[in-house]
């Protein structure tokens, strides 16, 4: 049964989706978890970033985060590949089944659904033609839908100054990826150090970046700018896994 918790639209996506997922719920539990670790790294990058280059945040920093982590997606995968990271991503921040109705308006964040619809917008309006299938079965309505090439278009012309500035720096510092802190057997590691190698490729950062998968004693992420460091906490995979279930089971 799919627990009642989220919008109609939503939902009926959970039961289409659910329904694909069946014939290999171990495969779609990884491929889940594999994705919000992805798109949670590029959050993380992007308050990197920020920090790092001392750059302007003209509204919420976190919607920024959200904002470089979909631009990342679209930016670095095949389609197919791009279209489920970025559904299962999207489907990452409806964090809280159980507790639904407690929106905290408060939080530096965003509601979960927003960012929901949000993550979905920009990632259709990246590419418009190849996505609208997906954007429709996502639930995204014609009255969001119609403005996301826009939305997306100034989104990417803002990070984009960002990128070129990244892709001119002359003396660059590669990103480093210490796992000196990881469990050797830690799924997650793989993971973001395919990660962190990507980035290396495509971005010269001016400043030392560190990265470590490591046990912090809840199931989160964080950039810390007094060391520079983005932590990825070993606790989100298996949270994530729970998410999964929680989501497309009994
Ligand atoms: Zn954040």
């Amino acid at each position: 049964m799919i627990r009642p918790w989220v919008l109609g639209s939503v939902c009926a996506m959970l039961m289409a989706h659910g329904a694909a997922a069946q014939g290999d719920d171990d495969a779609a539990r990884d491929d889940f978890v594999t994705a919000n670790l992805i798109a949670i790294f590029y959050h993380e990058l992007g308050h990197a970033l920020v920090d790092l280059l001392a750059l302007p945040v003209l509204g919420q920093e976190e919607d920024a985060a959200d904002v470089m982590s979909v631009i990342m997606i679209d930016w670095l995968f095949e389609e197919d590949t791009a279209q489920s990271i970025a559904m299962d991503s999207a489907f990452g921040f409806l964090e809280d089944p159980e507790n639904s109705q407690e929106v905290a308006y408060w939080d530096v964040h965003g509601p979960d659904e927003q960012r929901f619809y949000n993550h979905i917008c920009l990632f259709y309006g990246a590419n418009p033609e190849t996505r609208a299938q997906m954007a429709e079965d996502m639930g995204l309505p014609p009255e969001r839908s119609d403005g996301c090439p826009d939305e997306f278009a100034l989104a990417a012309d803002s990070w984009g100054v960002i990128f070129d500035q990244l892709e001119a720096e002359t003396n660059p510092v590669p990103i480093l990826f210490d796992a000196s802190r990881s469990s050797p057997k830690d799924p997650t590691v793989a993971v973001i150090r395919d990660e962190v190698a990507q980035v290396n490729q495509i971005f010269k950062l001016p400043a030392a970046l560190t990265v470590t998968v490591e046990s912090c004693d809840e199931a989160n992420a964080f950039y810390i700018p007094e060391e520079a460091t983005i932590v990825m906490c070993s606790e989100f995979a298996p949270h994530l896994a729970d998410l999964f279930d929680l989501h497309w089971k009994e």
